[in-house]
């Protein structure tokens, strides 16, 4: 059975130039980039050149360009920076639909001095409540992710960035979802950008950070002088040259195949609502709340076919509560229990879609089934 993956906000697969570009460096530029001799100051060379790559993608300068091992670690090394260097009583601005990567680093360092920032009707940063916010607070620094992982529902992170650089204030943009899948243009004009290979079908364990432009003290792990100072820790030289591959391949998607999935979909079950549907969006993801059954059991329908689907972020599956994403646009904690998402990605096809509206309207007939036969089970006993 052909498996159909739909799951891509958790993780993609490997591009196949990711592939080629990591199996290469790991036989021919295995050294240690940092090694005195020559025959490392090749890998040294390599891997300049892909920060230049990078930075080239993002138009900035190399400098602020620092590879780590991704999102979480580059999300807590910025709030741990700030706790370090702003004022002792300064606080900080933080979207409440921030991945747990964002949500907790913030609660550890800043405790009570996080301000939430309010959403609009559509699950996005109020830009107009955080300009008024600007003004009456003395906030040091605002986190706003650009793109949810568990709705696909876009921040308007210019403005955001717009208003926080008036008010001369600090902003950091978690562009997980958005690097690899939208126009990179713009996101420079955050001071720190963190963005995880895995997510555009580069390797797990890799990422990237871009820094604010003037030298802002940052570090994120003592130790040798790795990445300018700012992480200590030999560079994975083949782990990042496959992220770069994967970076410079990955296409702008289109959201044709999610839509005719939603129309086909709504065609069989209309009552299937989908979170998010007026707000602007990512073009791969859908986040439904099906009328009935709990998600883990059309996850499990689902699979049986062939298909993988998630119930939200892949970090809080069957480890946490609720999703603090869907609680803080208000969604009923009873919807949140017959929540699916779909995430689709560089390997998807309008076609896989269609079969998953198919494979769904199917799952629905046979958990009705089963739901019939377990009361007329009860009421036989
Ligand atoms: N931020 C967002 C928006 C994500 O979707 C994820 C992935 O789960 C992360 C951060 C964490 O990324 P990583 O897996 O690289 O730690």
């Amino acid at each position: 059975m052909k498996t159909c993956y739909f799951d891509y906000n958790a993780t993609a697969p490997l591009r196949p130039e990711a592939r080629d570009a990591w199996l290469s460096a790991t036989e021919d530029l295995w050294l240690n980039p940092s090694s005195p001799y020559r025959a490392a100051a090749r890998v040294h060379a390599h891997l300049a050149e892909a920060r230049a790559r990078v930075a080239g993608l993002f138009a900035v300068a190399a400098e602020r360009v620092v590879f780590n091992s991704g999102a979480t670690e580059a999300n807590n090394a910025i709030f741990a920076h700030w706790a370090a260097t702003l004022p002792a009583d300064a606080s900080i601005g933080v979207s409440p639909t921030e991945h747990p990567s964002v949500l907790a680093a913030a609660q550890h360092f800043f405790g009570e001095r996080v301000t939430w920032l309010a959403l609009n009707g559509n699950g996005a940063v109020d830009v107009a409540a955080l300009k008024n916010v600007l003004c009456e607070r003395q906030l040091a620094a605002v986190s706003a992710m650009a793109a949810n992982n568990e709705t696909g529902i876009l921040n308007d992170w210019t403005a955001i960035a717009t208003a926080c650089r008036t008010q001369g204030v600090m902003t950091h943009c978690d562009a997980s979802q958005w690097i690899g899948k939208l126009p990179l243009d713009g996101l420079r004009s955050y001071d720190f950008v963190t963005g995880a290979a895995h997510k555009f079908g580069g390797p797990k364990g890799v990422g990237l950070c871009l820094l604010p432009a003037e030298n802002s003290g940052f570090m994120s792990l003592k130790g040798g002088y790795q990445e300018f100072g700012y992480r200590a820790g030999t560079e994975d030289v083949a782990g990042i040259l496959a992220m770069v591959a994967a970076l410079e391949v990955a296409q702008l998607g289109s959201a044709d195949g999610r839509d005719a999935f939603l129309l086909k979909l709504r065609q069989a079950l209309p009552s299937v609502e989908v979170i998010g549907m007026e707000a602007e969006r990512l073009w791969n993801t859908a986040l439904l709340i099906m009328p009935e059954f709990a998600s883990v059991r059309w996850i499990r329908a689902l699979e049986k076919r062939g298909f993988l689907v998630s119930a939200g972020s892949a970090c809080s599956t069957g480890k946490q509560g609720p999703s603090p994403v869907l609680a803080a646009m208000g969604v009923p904690a009873a919807a949140m229990q017959r929540v699916l998402r779909v995430s689709s990605g560089w390997a998807t096809s309008v076609a896989d879609w269609l079969a998953l509206a198919a494979a769904i309207a199917e799952c629905d007939s046979e958990l009705s089934c089963e739901s019939a036969d377990s009361n007329s089970t009860v009421i036989s006993i």
